[in-house]
C-alpha cells in the first residue's frame, strides 16, 4: 500500500508505504553500496541508485480523492547517491574536493531530470549521517526525494520571501546573506562563490546554512567553478562540525531549491545543515516544544557557537586544503 495522506489542519502531505517497513535493519556482512554489489557494479566514483523500498513511486497505484481526508496517488521518485566506493569513509569531508565535485554533479544530473517530469513538483536532496538520526547503511550516501507537492516548510519560507519581495522588491536570503557577512561574528566559512554561517535564528546549537552568493534558484544554474566553491564550504561546514567536538558529528542536511515547476525569483537556494549533538555526548532533542509547536529553545549563545566552529575549521583547513577562511573572507561583499 502506498498512498499520500493530507492533514487538512496542518496542510501537510503524510507519504504513507508499507514499502518501507520490508526494508532491512543494518544487515550484517552485506552493503548493497559497495562496488560489486547487485546494482552497483564496478569503475564509478558516485552513482544514483533507485531506492528498493521507495515511499514514492512513478508506478504508485492512482487513488481516489476523498472529502475532508482527502488521499493522492504517491507518485514520485526516491533514489540514493552513494558518494564514493570506499566503504568506510566516514563523512564527505574525507572526500578530496574533486569527489564532492562529483557528489554535487549528480545532483544537478538530479534535479535536470526531475525537472523534465510535467508530475513533479518539488525535489529534495539531503543526507542523514549517524545512528542518531536512524542510519541504517553506513556506506556514504544521500539520498532524494521527488514529490507531486509542494511540502510544508519550504511552502512556508516560499510565502514569506514572496511577501518579502513584494514590500522590498529584493530577496529575503541575499539581505539575510548580506546581513551576516556584515556582521561577521556568526560567518564559520566563505570562499569566492558560497559562505557557511551559523544563522541569527538557528534553532539547533551548531545549525549551519551554506549560499551562493549568486542569486541562483537551482543547482542546475551554478557554473563548474561555483560548484567547486559549493563543495570546498560543503567540506569546511562538514570538517568543521566533524573536529567541534573531536568525534563525528551526527547530522541531516537539506538543499533547499525552488520548486521544479512556476517561476520564483524570490527564492535562493541554499542548503541547511541540522547537527543533532549540543555537546561531545549530550544530544539535542527535537521533543516537547519543539515537537508540538515546532518552536525551538536554543540553549546557549548563536555568536558564541558560531565561535567555536570557526575555531573547529581552524582546525581542519590545512588537513582539508580549503580555498577560502574560516570568517568572512576580506572583499566578500
Ligand atoms: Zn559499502
Ligand atoms: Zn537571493
Amino acid at each position: 500500500m502506498r498512498e499520500l495522506r493530507y492533514n487538512p489542519l496542518t496542510g501537510q502531505w503524510i507519504m504513507v508505504s508499507s514499502e518501507r517497513a520490508k526494508r532491512r535493519w543494518r544487515p550484517q556482512g552485506y552493503c548493497p553500496f559497495c562496488p560489486g554489489a547487485e546494482e552497483t557494479g564496478y569503475g564509478w566514483d558516485a552513482l544514483v541508485l533507485p531506492n528498493r523500498f521507495a515511499v514514492l513511486s512513478r508506478e504508485a497505484e492512482p487513488v481516489m480523492g476523498g472529502d475532508i481526508l482527502r488521499r493522492a496517488q504517491a507518485y514520485g521518485d526516491c533514489g540514493v547517491i552513494v558518494e564514493t566506493p570506499e566503504h568506510n569513509v566516514k563523512d564527505l569531508d574525507e572526500l578530496s574536493l574533486d569527489h564532492v565535485v562529483k557528489v554535487l554533479k549528480l545532483w544537478q544530473q538530479v534535479t535536470a531530470k526531475e525537472m523534465s517530469d510535467r508530475r513533479i513538483v518539488y525535489l529534495a536532496i539531503f543526507r542523514n549521517k549517524g545512528e542518531e538520526v536512524g542510519v541504517s547503511l553506513t556506506h556514504p550516501h544521500g539520498q532524494y526525494y521527488a514529490m507531486p507537492f509542494f511540502p510544508l516548510r519550504p511552502r512556508l519560507m516560499a510565502d514569506n520571501a514572496r511577501k518579502y519581495y513584494r514590500r522590498f522588491g529584493r530577496c529575503a536570503f541575499c539581505d539575510i546573506v548580506r546581513k551576516e557577512l556584515e556582521d561577521k561574528e556568526r560567518v564559520v566559512y566563505s570562499n569566492g562563490g558560497f559562505v557557511a554561517f551559523l544563522p541569527y535564528y538557528a534553532s539547533w546549537p551548531f545549525e549551519l546554512h551554506i549560499y551562493p552568493l549568486r542569486h541562483v534558484q537551482y543547482i542546475t544554474e551554478l557554473s563548474d567553478e561555483e560548484l567547486k566553491y559549493m563543495a570546498d564550504a560543503l567540506r569546511a561546514s562538514l570538517g568543521a562540525l566533524n573536529a567541534l567536538f573531536s568525534r563525528q558529528m551526527p547530522y541531516t542536511f537539506n538543499l533547499f531549491q525552488a520548486p521544479l515547476k512556476g517561476r520564483w525569483p524570490f527564492l535562493h537556494m541554499h542548503l541547511e545543515i541540522y547537527p543533532l549533538l549540543r555537546d561531545r555526548d549530550k544530544l539535542k532533542y527535537a521533543a516537547g516544544i519543539e515537537m508540538s509547536t515546532w518552536d525551538f529553545t536554543y540553549d546557549s549563545v548563536p555568536e558564541e557557537n558560531a565561535g567555536l566552529l570557526r575555531s573547529a575549521c581552524e582546525s581542519v583547513k590545512p588537513r582539508l586544503g580549503l580555498l577560502g577562511t574560516c570568517g568572512a573572507g576580506p572583499g566578500i561583499i
